[in-house]
C-alpha cells in the first residue's frame, strides 16, 4: 500500500464518473452519482481522526464525500467506559457538523444506520455502492487491529483506495523506523533528547535549555499540607441521545454518566481546557505529578489526553502552548515544570506508538513473566477496602480518568504484583479509560505496567510495597490495612505481594541491575518471615475478589 501523507491510487477498477453532493440526510443516504461528474471519492474519518488542520479539508471539493461513522464493532472488541463512548460520538459529530458548515459534503452515520452491519468492511461497501463510489481514501488508522482491516479489505475488494497520514505526530510514520526496530529494547531518556533537537524544543545554543535535560530530581514531591487543588474544567455537554442510542443497540458499558459530560468534545473545549492547564496547574504540574489524594481526582494534570488522541489538539501545539506560557510567566512556572511536561508528549507518547508499530502483532501477545491469575472483581465496581485502590478504581469509574501514577503504582502495580493475565489487565484499561485507544494504551499497559513485554519499555517492573503509595500519597491513614506490616491479616496487600513477587522472580532479575538492591533487601529477611510471606500471599491469591 502507498504512503507518505498521500499515496498512490491502489485497486484494479477502473474510475467511474460520479456526482457531487453536499450534506446528506442520515436516513436518505449519501447522494447517489450522475455520469457527467467527475469521480466521486469517499473519503474515511475515523473517530480518533478529528485533525480539523489535515491538508484534506485545505479545499472544498465537490467529488469529495467525509463518511465519519459509529460503529458497532468499534463498541464491542472491548467494553468501554459510557463517558468515552459518549465523548466519541459527541466530538465525532460535532466534527462533522464543522465540516459541513465549511462546505464539505459529510455523511454522518449513527449507530442507527451502521448497527445492521458486523464490520467496517461491509458498511463502506454498502456506503460506496448506494453513493455510486468507486474511490476510497483514508488516513492510516493508529490502531493495528484497524489498519490491517482497512488495508486487507482494499487488497481483496480491489477498491480503488488511497492512504494518507493523519499528520498528527512529531514523528511520520517513516521516521518511526529510524528510531525503533522490533524486538529492541530502548530507553525513554536517549530518543527524549533526540527528540529535543530533532525538533529544537527547549534547546539553547545546541544544548538543553538551562543546560539539564533531566529535572526528575526537583518534580516527584509529595503534596505539602494544605496545598489548595484546583476544581478541574469540566464541559456541559448534552449526551443524553448518545447514551439513547448505546441502549437501543443493546451495547454494554460500565462506569457512570450522570448527567451532562465533562469533558472536551469540540476543538473550542479542547483549547480552553489546555489554556486553563496553562494558567492554573502547569506550575505546579512538575513537582506534583506523581502526589496522589482523596482531595482531588486529577490534581495538576492536564487531562489533555483525550483531546489529543482524537487528534482535536496536536501535540505540537500542546508543547507550544506550555512552552509559551513559561516563556512569558518563567517565575511563576520554572524549567523544571515545563520540562516535566513536555517530556510526556514529545518524549513518552511519541516512544510508547513507536515500540507499539514496531513490535505489533506479536506484541500483543507477551506475557513474558507467564502471569495467570484472575482480575479482581473490585477492579470492576470499586469495592476493595484497599484505600489506595478504592479511590484509582472509583474515580474511573465516576470520570473515566484516573493519572499516571495512579495507573501505573496503584492498579497496575497491584495487578503486577497479584500476576494477572496481561490480557486482562490490557482489557481493563483499554475499556476504562476516556483516552484509551490501543496504541498508547497496550505498551503502557503491557509493558510499562506489566513488563510482560520483557522490558521493551522499561528496564525493570514498576513495582513497590506500600511505602511508594504511603509517600506519595495520604491514602494509608484512611486504610483498613496497616502500610507498616508484612505479614498479618491486616498487612498491606502491596507490602505481601512485593515481597512475595521479589521471592517467586528473583533468578529471573538477578542480573538487573536496577533491581539487585530490592532483591538484597528481599534476601534479609530471615527465612520464617520469608515462608510467612509465601503463604500470606497465596492466602491473598486466594482471597483476591475480597480484598
Ligand atoms: P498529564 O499527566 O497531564 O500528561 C500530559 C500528556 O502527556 C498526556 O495527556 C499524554 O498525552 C502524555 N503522556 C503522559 N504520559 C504518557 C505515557 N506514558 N504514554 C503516552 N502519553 C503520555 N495514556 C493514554 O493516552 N491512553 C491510554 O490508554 C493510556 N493508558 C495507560 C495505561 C497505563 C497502565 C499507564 C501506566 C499509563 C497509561 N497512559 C495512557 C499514559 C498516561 O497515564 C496518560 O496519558 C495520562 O494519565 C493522561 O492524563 P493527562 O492528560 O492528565 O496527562
Ligand atoms: Fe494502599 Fe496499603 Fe496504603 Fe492501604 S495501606 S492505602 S492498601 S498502600
Amino acid at each position: 500500500m502507498a504512503s507518505g501523507s498521500g499515496g498512490e491510487w491502489t485497486g484494479q477498477r477502473p474510475c467511474g464518473r460520479f456526482g457531487s453532493g453536499r450534506v446528506t440526510d442520515r436516513r436518505m443516504g449519501i447522494r447517489p452519482s450522475m455520469s457527467d461528474q467527475p469521480t466521486k471519492v469517499l473519503r474515511l474519518i475515523l473517530g480518533d481522526q478529528l485533525n480539523a488542520s489535515h491538508s484534506w479539508f485545505d479545499q472544498v471539493r465537490s467529488n469529495v464525500v467525509y463518511l465519519i461513522a459509529e460503529l458497532m464493532q468499534e463498541q464491542t472488541y472491548v467494553r468501554h467506559h459510557i463517558q468515552k463512548t459518549a465523548g466519541f460520538f459527541l466530538a465525532m459529530e460535532g466534527f462533522a457538523k464543522d465540516l459541513a458548515a465549511q462546505g464539505h459534503e459529510v455523511h454522518y452515520a449513527t449507530l442507527d444506520e451502521t448497527a445492521g452491519f458486523e464490520s467496517l468492511p461491509e458498511f463502506l461497501v454498502d456506503v460506496m455502492r448506494r453513493g455510486g463510489i468507486s474511490h476510497f481514501e483514508y488516513q492510516r488508522p493508529d490502531e493495528y487491529r484497524l489498519r490491517k482491516q482497512l488495508s486487507d479489505w482494499v487488497a481483496q475488494s480491489g477498491v480503488i483506495a488511497r492512504d494518507f497520514s493523519t499528520e498528527h505526530f512529531f514523528l511520520s510514520d517513516e521516521a518511526l523506523g529510524d528510531y525503533f526496530h522490533s524486538g529492541k529494547a530502548y530507553r525513554l531518556e536517549h530518543f527524549y533528547r533526540k527528540m529535543r533537537e530533532r525538533f529544537d524544543v527547549l534547546m539553547e545554543e545546541g544544548g538543553p535549555l538551562g543546560g539539564q535535560w533531566n529535572f526528575d530530581a526537583e518534580n516527584r514531591k509529595r503534596l505539602p499540607k494544605g496545598i489548595e487543588i484546583p476544581e478541574p474544567l469540566m464541559f456541559c455537554n448534552d449526551a443524553e441521545d448518545a447514551v439513547n442510542r448505546l441502549k437501543r443497540h443493546g451495547v454494554e458499558t460500565l462506569g457512570a454518566l450522570d448527567g451532562p459530560l465533562g469533558w472536551p468534545v469540540n476543538r473550542a473545549q479542547a483549547l480552553s481546557l489546555l489554556t486553563d492547564f496553562c494558567l492554573r496547574m502547569l506550575p505546579f504540574f512538575g513537582p506534583y505529578q506523581d502526589a496522589m489524594t482523596h482531595r482531588g481526582w486529577s490534581l495538576f494534570h492536564a487531562r489533555v489526553s483525550f483531546a489529543l488522541n482524537t487528534k482535536m489538539l496536536s501535540p505540537q501545539e500542546v508543547c507550544d502552548a506550555a512552552i509559551r506560557a513559561y516563556n512569558e510567566r518563567p517565575d511563576e512556572i520554572g524549567l523544571a515544570a515545563v520540562e516535566g511536561f513536555v517530556r510526556q508528549i514529545l518524549g513518552w507518547r511519541e516512544f510508547i506508538r513507536g515500540i507499539y508499530w514496531a513490535n505489533m502483532p506479536e506484541y500483543a501477545d507477551r506475557n513474558e513473566l507467564e502471569a495467570q491469575g484472575e482480575l479482581p472483581h473490585f477492579y470492576w465496581d470499586g469495592q476493595t477496602k484497599m484505600a489506595c485502590m478504592q479511590q484509582a478504581i472509583g474515580q474511573s469509574l465516576e470520570f473515566a480518568y484516573a493519572h499516571h501514577i495512579q495507573r501505573l503504582m496503584v492498579t497496575g502495580n497491584f495487578a503486577l504484583l497479584l500476576g494477572v493475565h496481561p490480557d486482562q489487565v490490557d482489557a481493563w484499561y483499554l475499556g476504562m479509560y476516556i483516552d484509551a485507544i490501543e496504541w498508547v494504551e497496550m505498551p503502557n499497559t503491557r509493558g510499562m505496567s506489566q513488563h510482560a513485554d520483557g522490558g521493551l519499555v522499561g528496564s525493570k517492573p514498576y513495582i513497590s510495597s506500600g511505602r511508594y503509595i504511603e509517600r506519595m500519597s495520604d491514602h494509608c491513614r484512611g486504610c483498613a490495612y496497616k502500610v507498616s506490616a508484612r505479614v498479618g491479616d491486616s498487612a498491606c496487600p502491596f507490602n505481601v505481594l512485593y515481597w512475595d513477587f521479589l521471592d517467586r522472580n528473583s533468578a529471573r532479575f538477578a542480573k538487573n541491575p536496577r533491581m539487585r538492591m530490592m532483591i538484597k533487601n528481599y534476601e534479609r529477611i530471615d527465612a520464617d518471615e520469608r515462608v510467612a510471606i509465601t503463604a500470606a500471599a497465596k492466602s491473598l491469591r486466594a482471597r483476591r475478589h475480597e480484598l
